[in-house]
């Protein structure tokens, strides 16, 4: 069983409780949305200190050995990326119940939070966002030279420019 103090400091004033591992608040003190939250985002510190009854154990059955490997959320994430936007796999691969297979053991061993669909379009756009910060940071002032392609069914714009890099060689 769970014992809220373990896992929440609660602040009964203000109505709200601290997550002692990630820090996320919860303005929702029913003890069920503490439970939620761990075995949602820290199922394996819940499996490290026995709290988990052995039918809500996570992933495969028990006769299946554990193996530890070498990975970390950075690799595991980057890949993921890599996979619906350089190899062009759909997003929803991410829901395929083959797929999740994959992935759902590597999560819950890096005690992270599921990539989904969803989620990994919040990643994305971050991405983006980045990208466009650095062609903005290097085009900015700049002469550049822009050209459209419509040849496709889809249109292509391309920009150039000379950067310093390239007129030191
Ligand atoms: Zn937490």
């Amino acid at each position: 069983m769970v014992k809220d103090d373990e896992l929440f400091l609660i602040n009964l004033p203000d109505k709200e409780a601290l997550c002692l591992i990630c820090n996320k608040k919860l303005t929702d003190l029913r003890r069920n949305s503490y439970i939620r939250h761990y075995k949602a985002l820290h199922r394996s510190f819940l499996v490290q200190r026995g709290l988990l009854e052995d039918d809500e154990l996570p992933g495969p059955s028990r006769k299946i050995p554990k193996i530890e490997v070498r990975t970390s959320q950075k690799i595991y994430t980057s890949s993921l990326i890599e996979l619906v936007t350089v190899h062009g796999l759909p997003l929803n691969v991410l829901k395929y119940p083959a797929f999740q297979a994959l992935t759902r053991p590597i999560e819950e061993g890096l005690n992270m939070k599921h990539i989904s669909p969803e989620n990994m379009k919040g990643l994305l756009k971050n991405i983006a966002r980045q990208i466009k910060h650095i062609i903005a940071v290097e085009t900015a002032g700049r002469m550049i030279c822009l050209k459209t392609d419509a040849a496709s069914r889809h249109v292509g714009i391309f920009s150039e420019l000379i950067s310093s890099l390239w007129t030191k060689q």
